[in-house]
């Protein structure tokens, strides 16, 4: 006798920057570009506690959000 077990799995086939719309492939797992992606669960001191948000961004995004910022990013070489 043979038991088996239905699995399903979820895989990611393409990243959408949130701000351009840009399609980014994903093939066995990587990325064809670099992409930001966000993950935040904003806390009680928030107007949004207990609400959890993400998104992605392209780098010619990033580049363009970040350089509204009054404090520049901070960024290295790794
Ligand atoms: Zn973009």
């Amino acid at each position: 006798m043979r038991q088996y077990q239905l699995k399903e799995t979820k895989e990611i086939t393409k990243i959408i920057c949130n701000r351009c719309g840009k399609e980014t492939k994903v093939v066995s797992g990587i990325p064809k570009r670099e992409m930001l992606h966000v993950e935040h669960t904003w806390g009680y001191f928030s107007g949004k506690d207990g609400e959890s948000c993400s998104f992605d961004l392209c780098e010619e995004c990033f580049d363009e959000i970040t350089k509204g910022f009054l404090i520049p990013t901070e960024c290295k070489d790794e």
